[in-house]
């Protein structure tokens, strides 16, 4: 459709800092606009919003809600002196990476405020008292096993059957890149709570066979 192409090359032109590659991000566009119509879609790690924008004008289309969690103070790899750590994104007055004024900025550009609803916290903060079903969940927070570990654990119970639980970062290779979210995305595919969907790139993309936790008390 014209409209969804020019909305694709919209966010690519875009001055949205991000590791989202364009394939990944129609895929969450199309993944969303498929799970909203069950719930509210949550992603964890929201960054400067590039994964936000395709999932949330995916919501949009079922007037959806995204929520999308982070604390905002970067991932370990993002810290002064690590691999990913861009000046840009450092508050002098702090001396922390804040990339909330970024993620709202992103928000504001494309008008998606009605849509996405930011959540500045530790995704398991959040979960500590979370009782509303989802559609689908995107981990793509802190790329250590525990961390994403403890993600997979603390969200997918919510996930409601026929949502969709996704990964980024998978890199079947470890050349290309750390193992963690892998290892999780195959634990969870192992479980056989889990339809396999062919990958798109890096995401991964399971499917809920499974009714969720919601309702039926503390897991
Ligand atoms: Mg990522």
């Amino acid at each position: 459709m014209r409209g969804e192409e020019d909305l694709f090359s919209q966010i690519q032109k875009a001055p949205v800092k991000g590791f989202l590659d364009p394939e990944e991000g129609k895929c969450l566009y199309r993944l969303a606009q498929a799970a909203s119509r069950l719930g509210p879609c949550l992603e964890i790690g929201s960054y400067c919003g590039k994964s936000a924008l395709y999932l949330g004008f995916g919501c949009r289309k079922n007037k959806g809600i995204l929520f999308s969690i982070d604390h905002h103070r970067g991932s370990e790899e993002q810290q002064p002196g690590e691999a990913y750590f861009d000046p840009e994104l450092l508050d002098d007055k702090t001396g922390k990476i804040d990339t909330f004024p970024h993620f709202r900025h992103t928000l504001e550009m494309f008008d998606l405020l009605d849509t996405v609803v930011p959540i500045v916290s530790s995704s398991a903060t959040v979960a500590r008292l979370w009782h509303t079903p989802l559609s689908l969940v995107f981990i793509d927070g802190s790329h250590t096993f525990e961390s994403a570990w403890q993600d997979y654990r603390l969200w997918s119970p919510h996930i409601v059957q026929g949502g969709y639980l996704l990964f980024h970062d998978i890199f079947l290779d470890p050349s290309q890149g750390g193992q963690a979210p892998y290892e999780v995305y195959k634990r969870a595919a192992a479980t056989g709570e889990f339809l396999v969907e062919p990958m798109t790139k890096t995401l991964g993309v399971l499917k809920k066979l499974t009714p969720s936790y919601a309702g039926k008390g503390d897991k």
